[in-house]
């Protein structure tokens, strides 16, 4: 006799165990298993939950109605367009996700025992050379979130009384980007350039701005922190009688970057004398195990505190409104070859469309690929250099690309690239038959 049918003789469902006389019906399966009508109703609603998790995450939409995909589909979506820099982009992510749940309203009455907790804001700081990917990751990260998006420089800032922008110029570019609507802006991105260029440092000496950065950092604070800011319409600066639009900055992310140049040197005096600090202590055992060489930044940047930041010169109040940092590391020659063909706008794909568009077809070989990568990695600019050197070599074939009647294939050779043009190409306009190239 089945289990189900041994206690009693009775049928019972399998689940609960009730039997047929406390249930409005039972429902029979394989010989002695039985599922009564309640427990089918429970199997549905976990199913139906289950699909609305699953059309959730679809939507790229945690909960509510804020839409912000989590922290997963962020570096989904990030890695179409950023190649690399893989860590980077998971912290921005989960602190990009935590941003917007925090000023998402209904997380917090969903959940009546936070209602005494304060979630501090938590803007970003990206620190890495130059062309490393970091306005494009702030940039992406906006066309994701579907979020307006301006770019400031520090260095055009000024605190009130010097010549040049006050700090609320930059929430006027965010007002700007979305055609002036005050809610859409107040959930926008900012991204602030040469952060480190306002470092309170006597080597920053300009006549027109304060002498040493920091009334410009102390002018940043408050808009970082959250406030209602007086923003002029017409920027400038401002004055009493004119009218302004308040704006609150409370639900906006501002992601500073900089280089840094010469932290390095901080940080590697002080991990020389063995104090690691807070940030390094994963790391802790790569370094003493490959006795890093303080010199090197790549290798001394997972060690970056906030006190280095303050003894780079950026005030406390300042790194505090900062609370996020995120490193991004120089890109190899590697790296610049996976840029070249990898995300969705790659540069070879961008002039291969052109070719296409003229009815012909452009190849770059593996070896002229990486002699484009190895020259640019040479300039120091990280990916800039790219565009500079395939321009070079081929502004002549594309100046005389419409010459060309019958459709043909065309392709660049490292020689080509070392040469720094691609003539050779269009031989084939003079007569000859160009032996590089051929008729597609
Ligand atoms: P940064 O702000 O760090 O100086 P940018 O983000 O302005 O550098 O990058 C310079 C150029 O290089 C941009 O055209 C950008 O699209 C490209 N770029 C930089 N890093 C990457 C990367 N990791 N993946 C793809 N493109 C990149």
């Amino acid at each position: 006799m089945s289990k189900t049918r041994e206690r009693g003789g009775a049928e019972r469902c399998t689940f609960c165990e009730k039997v047929r006389a406390q249930v409005e019906s039972l429902i029979a399966g394989p010989p002695g298993i039985y599922i009564c009508n309640e427990c089918v109703d429970i199997c549905n609603s976990i199913l139906h939950e289950e699909d609305r998790r699953v059309q959730r995450v679809e939507d790229d939409s945690p909960s509510g109605d804020f839409s912000c995909p989590v922290p997963r589909q962020l570096v989904a979506r990030l890695d179409e367009y950023v190649y690399g820099q893989e860590k980077a982009k998971k912290v921005l992510a989960v602190s990009v996700y935590n941003h917007y749940k925090r000023i998402q309203g209904d997380a917090f009455t969903n959940h009546p025992e936070l209602k005494n907790v304060e979630l501090e804001k938590s803007n970003v700081l990206l620190v890495g050379p130059t062309g490393s990917g970091k306005t494009l990751l702030a940039r992406t990260l906006a066309k994701v979130l579907d979020v307006p998006f301006a770019i400031a420089d520090a260095t055009t800032l000024t605190e009130a009384g010097y010549v040049g922008e006050d700090v609320e110029n930059i929430l006027l570019k965010l007002l700007h980007a979305c055609e002036f609507d005050v809610d859409q802006a107040q959930r926008g991105i900012i991204y602030i350039d040469e952060i480190d260029k306002i470092a309170r440092t006597t080597q920053n000496v300009s006549i027109t701005r304060d002498v040493s950065g920091e009334g410009v950092q102390q002018a940043l604070l408050k808009i970082l922190e959250g406030t209602v800011a007086d923003v002029p319409p017409q920027g400038g600066r401002k004055h009493p009688e004119q009218s302004c639009i308040h704006l609150d900055t409370t639900g906006i992310l501002f992601i500073c970057g900089g280089t840094f140049s010469g932290i390095e040197e901080i940080i590697g005096r002080r991990v020389g004398m063995g104090n690691i600090g807070f940030h390094g202590e994963e790391h802790e055992d790569d370094l003493k195990n490959a006795a890093i060489d303080l010199t090197d930044r790549e290798k001394l940047m997972p060690f970056l505190t906030t006190k280095d930041l303050i003894e780079f010169g950026l005030i406390p109040e300042f790194v505090g409104r900062l609370p996020v940092h995120v490193n991004l590391h120089e890109l190899s020659i590697q790296d610049l070859v996976h840029i070249l063909v990898e995300p969705r706008n790659a540069l070879v794909k961008q002039y291969q469309a052109y070719f296409v568009l003229e009815g012909h077809e452009l190849e770059f070989t593996k070896e002229a690929l990486e002699v484009i990568s190895k020259l640019a990695h040479e300039r120091k600019t990280g990916v800039r250099a790219l565009r500079s050197i395939i321009e070079d070599v081929l502004h002549e074939l594309m100046y005389r690309l419409p010459d060309f009647t019958s459709p043909a294939r065309f392709v660049i050779s490292g020689e080509m690239i070392r040469n720094g043009n691609a003539k050779v190409l269009l031989a084939g306009l003079d007569g000859d038959s160009g032996d590089q190239r051929e008729t597609a």
